[in-house]
């Protein structure tokens, strides 16, 4: 169990007059551009959504420019994909080549179907085995299902089957699907161990493996399982990683248990997506939980994640929200599988409006309405900074993502912007600064900098800027 750390708690603060949605220009701090996010509609507005709209790179503008069969083009037709995502465009070719890959592309540009689509390429012409010749390795129960969704929408009319194997449901359901034949099997490494163990899935025709989430799968947590989940593989099975974050440090990892690896890097610059808008609250720790409700009630989310960092604060922050609101729900590792089953799916259905999460759980969902992501918690680790807001402005929709920082956390908060090059703004509500407001920042530069290794000073470590950080 992890120590706790959240820090919630608290007496509900003064009532507090409803404070307006947005600061007038000059009384904004100076050191970000005015926000520009949900302006008045209009012929321009729509057109910069169009453009958002479009892959960035659109390296191939249909996916009828790739060599892709007949039952793929429909399927995809069916699923009202028209043109590949960078990544996508990138990748696809080369897995179907048949080469090891690491894929590294920001959150929510299709990295799934990036895999999908090759492998099920390869497997529609083989003739029909026993075993698996496919296996998706996934860090959680959710993403599992998702996964195996997604490879269902893209098989379409073909007679593929792909299976999900998680944890915390009967074992034998999946023991008989898997009997009945499948050519996919997508799942959570510990369930995938059991399953070998009962001999039940047998991993000795396997000729593709998938780490989706790779740096997660990697880390010390699931790295001994992998290992022996690998072993199990033969040696001349293709392997691809996928990410929106591939440290070096994982890389190096990876390529010990992938043959000559090319990797494709489409997130160089920004690893977090450019259509998320991106505040930070100070505040102070006991107060946490009267800014989330006072800012869900001048947000008006369409739906969010508020985003803890231990199970214990997120039960206590969702039980809390729960008591003012009706569509609020928690979600994270100690609950029953069946619970976590019906709170993702209220969520999906839009029934539950504001999902409490941790980091573990939260991972890789796809909810295309999520409008705001709330980092209740600022997050451990600066990729969870990254994963966390990648949950909304999802395929160039756009989002907003809010950062609750107490006052010793200024640090972190920095650490995030080096990460993502990029300058989170600061937003307020009154009367919940965590210290007298500072002066606004005179003159700093819109632009945030162009790399990581240049993020460094004017706009956000300007002198001025450094003092007030630290005082945060
Ligand atoms: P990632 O793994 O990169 O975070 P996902 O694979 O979860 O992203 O995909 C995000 C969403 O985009 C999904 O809802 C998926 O159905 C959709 N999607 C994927 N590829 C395309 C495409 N080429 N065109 C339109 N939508 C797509
Ligand atoms: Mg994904």
């Amino acid at each position: 169990m992890p120590v706790e750390k959240t820090a919630e708690a608290g007496a509900a603060g003064p009532a507090q007059k409803k404070s307006r949605r947005r600061k007038p220009k000059a009384e904004r701090p100076a050191e970000s551009p005015p926000p520009a996010r949900k302006p008045a509609e209009g012929p321009a507005t729509e057109a910069r959504r169009q453009a958002r709209i479009q892959p960035a790179r659109p390296i191939l503008k249909r996916f009828g420019e790739m060599v892709l069969s007949e039952p793929m083009l429909a399927a995809l037709s069916e699923a009202g994909y028209e043109a590949p995502t960078p990544v996508q465009a990138g990748l696809i070719p080369k897995a179907l080549e048949g080469r090891d890959l690491m894929g590294q592309a920001q959150t929510g540009t299709g990295k799934t179907a990036a895999f999908a689509i090759p492998l099920l390429e390869k497997l529609t012409d083989k003739p029909r085995q026993r075993d698996p010749s496919a296996l998706v390795l996934v860090p959680t129960r959710e993403l599992a299902v998702q996964v195996r969704d997604e490879f269902a929408k893209l098989i379409g009319k073909r007679k593929l089957n792909a299976v999900a194997v998680y944890g915390g449901k009967p074992i034998r359901g999946q023991i008989e699907h898997l009997r009945q034949g499948a050519e996919i099997a997508v799942g959570t490494p510990g369930r995938v161990l059991d399953l070998i163990d009962r001999r039940a899935l047998n991993l000795g025709a396997i000729e593709h493996v998938v780490l989706d989430e790779a740096d997660r799968m990697l880390d010390i947590g699931f790295r001994p399982d992998i290992e022996k989940i690998l072993r199990r593989c033969p040696q001349s099975r293709q392997t691809l990683l996928l990410s929106a974050t591939i440290p070096p440090p994982v890389k190096r990892l990876a390529e010990r248990y992938m043959h000559e690896p090319e990797m494709l890097d489409f997130s160089p610059k920004d690893v977090a997506v450019e259509t998320i808008e991106q505040f930070y609250f100070t505040v102070d720790p006991q107060r946490k939980f009267d800014l989330l409700t006072r800012l869900i009630e001048r947000e008006q989310p369409r739906q969010a994640i508020v985003f803890c960092r231990t199970k214990r604060g997120t039960d206590r922050v969702g039980a809390r929200l729960a008591r003012r609101l009706n569509s609020a729900a928690v979600i994270h590792g100690d609950l029953p599988q069946k619970l976590r089953d019906r709170v993702m799916a209220d969520f999906r259905a839009g029934k539950v409006r504001y999902l409490v999460a941790t980091d573990v759980v939260g991972r890789g969902i796809d909810v295309t309405s999520i409008s705001h992501i709330i980092n209740f918690d600022i997050p451990e680790f600066c990729d969870d900074y990254v994963h966390r807001v990648g949950r909304t402005g999802r395929m160039g929709r756009e989002g907003v993502a809010y950062t609750f920082v107490s006052p010793e956390e200024g640090n972190e908060l920095t650490r995030i912007e080096m990460r993502i090059n990029r300058l989170l703004q600061r937003d307020e509500i009154a009367g919940f600064d965590a210290i007298a407001r500072p002066e606004p920042i005179e003159a700093a530069t819109a632009e945030p900098a162009q790399t990581a290794q240049t993020a460094k000073p004017k706009p956000v470590f300007g002198r001025r800027t450094r003092r007030i950080r630290r005082a945060l």
